[in-house]
């Protein structure tokens, strides 16, 4: 279910603690936009401008933005597409979407930072090789 199907926009400095609902705020200050998720559940959508998050389309009188949104963290989990000031909705992805989606994104971002661009999940060596038992084979056979 969604409140609005049409975001009106406002191109601002700063992004207002406060979000009004329907309106996109667009700050190029920050390179970020804003909004209040266009379910209705008041959650903060923030949306920065990179190239390997949104880009933002405005032809003079309506905005698009650029991949879809994907609120999978609020508990509304919608998902929808401003297309030229219109919420488009989207259909609702599966876990296994959503963990694909994450890891497109970690790849683009490496692709397009490099390896500077920390992802902390160093692999470990397993240990299975702690019991190595010395047996003390005292053989005193003379000869
Ligand atoms: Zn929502």
């Amino acid at each position: 279910m969604m409140l609005h199907d049409y975001l009106q926009h406002r191109f601002v400095t700063n992004i207002p603690r406060l979000l009004e609902p329907g309106v996109l705020f667009i700050s190029f200050e920050y390179a970020t936009a804003a909004h209040s998720c266009c379910c209705g559940c008041g959650e903060e959508v923030i949306t920065p401008f990179t190239p390997t998050d949104w880009e933002l389309t405005f032809d003079g009188e309506t905005i698009s933005l650029w991949p879809s949104i994907g609120n999978w963290d609020f508990p509304c989990r919608s998902h929808y597409v401003i297309e030229r000031s219109k919420i488009v909705r989207a259909r609702p992805w599966s876990e296994r979407r959503i963990a694909y989606g994450r890891t497109q994104d970690k790849i683009a971002k490496f692709r397009y930072y490099g390896a500077d661009h920390k992802d902390s999940s160093d692999s470990q060596p397993s240990s299975s090789s702690d019991d190595v038992i010395y047996e003390q084979n005292k053989e005193a056979s003379g000869n």
